[in-house]
């Protein structure tokens, strides 16, 4: 059986835009597949250590988990759930991995060249840490690896890395998992979805941002998420189209709208087109996102950590298995056994 694996760092809250651009199309993905695929949802602890960790990480790996079935997560015997530092082969593999990596074709990383923009001093896991997703990757032989576009670039690397290790040993050691493009139309999704800033529009929304108002966390109280809805960034055209390129904000209301609400966004489009008023959109945006919140906020509060932590030690198990197995073969190929 193939395997689909998916991953979200914890270090803060969820912003919409990881809930609606990555967790939410995972589970729907998950769900749909999880008769004829393996599901690995793990969670990236050792990723997250590599810049500060805001609050309790050990609360927010609990929590993370409780996310994925507040978004509707179906379990089966297919469905394994896992955190990475409880299965020592990640940081094993890793390890090889970072020998046969470059630094060049890591230097490339845009995702490295943003988050170290502009520090001082820089720790190596920041540099290295794409051959830890490579290694989460190919530990499990992964075909589909649902990630948004800000990580299509260590996708290709994961998969440089497995022809590069494949053809050393002119054996096939690993599986790369497919590529971007039919990663997305596995996702069932044209492109990767992108929300914006509710400030600044041009910009996507990211957790790090400093300005509250920029984003919406999973967490905010309703009320708070839909007052910074109502004072979102628009622009001055005077009616309501989809024009990413000069209505950023406007569109990225009708973005947010279709998602929360999953209906096509074209529908949402139609339904507005020819309207001008941009406060009425934002209410009824301001609505639907307080509604979503209301509803995931109470699912969060009825998941008991215990019931957590019994998925948790079942998934372990599994992958230790799995990528005890693959390191294996890997720790032969290298003459390390
Ligand atoms: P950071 O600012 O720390 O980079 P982030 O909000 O960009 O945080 P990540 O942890 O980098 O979040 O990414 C988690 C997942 O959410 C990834 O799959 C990423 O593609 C997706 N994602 C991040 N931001 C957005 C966004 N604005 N719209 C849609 N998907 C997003
Ligand atoms: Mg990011």
């Amino acid at each position: 059986m193939k395997t689909i694996l998916t991953g979200l760092r914890v270090n803060s809250e969820l912003t919409i835009g990881n809930y609606l651009g990555a967790l939410l199309p995972m589970v729907r993905l998950a769900n749909k597949y999880n008769h004829d695929y393996n599901i690995n949802i793990f969670v990236p602890d050792l990723h997250s250590i590599i810049s500060e960790v805001d609050g309790d990480l050990q609360k927010n790996i609990l929590r993370s988990i409780k996310v994925y079935f507040a978004a509707g997560l179906e379990v089966n015997e297919n469905v394994h759930i896992y955190r990475q530092s409880y299965v020592p082969a990640h940081s094993e593999l890793c390890w090889i991995l970072n020998c046969v990596a470059s630094m060049g074709e890591l230097s490339r990383m845009t995702q490295f060249k943003e988050k170290s923009e502009g520090k001082s001093s820089v720790n190596a896991g920041i540099f290295t840490y794409p051959v830890l997703m490579a290694a989460d990757i190919l530990l499990y032989d992964a075909e589909y690896v649902p990630v948004g576009e800000d990580q299509f670039q260590h996708l290709e690397l994961t998969r440089n890395l497995a022809f590069k290790v494949n053809n050393k040993f002119d054996k096939p050691i690993f599986t790369p998992p497919v590529k971007t493009e039919k990663q997305v139309e596995f996702m069932g999704l044209k492109n990767g979805v992108r929300i914006r800033n509710l400030v600044d529009p041009e910009h996507k929304m990211s957790k790090s941002s400093r300005s509250e108002n920029s984003k919406i966390m999973m967490s905010d109280a309703p009320e708070v998420a839909a007052k910074k809805i109502m004072s979102a960034t628009t622009d001055s055209v005077g009616k309501i189209e989809f024009d990413m390129f000069n209505q950023p904000g406007i569109s990225n209301l009708l973005q947010i709208e279709a998602l929360v609400n999953d209906v096509p966004l074209q529908d949402v489009i139609s339904t507005w087109a020819g309207e001008t008023h941009y406060g009425d959109l934002k209410r009824k945006v301001a609505d639907s996102v307080k509604a979503m919140l209301e509803v995931f906020q109470a699912r969060v509060d009825e998941i008991s950590d215990e019931t957590i932590l019994e998925y948790l030690l079942a998934g372990e198990e599994y992958a230790n298995i799995v990528a005890n197995r693959k390191l294996l073969e890997v720790q032969k190929a290298f003459s390390l056994r």
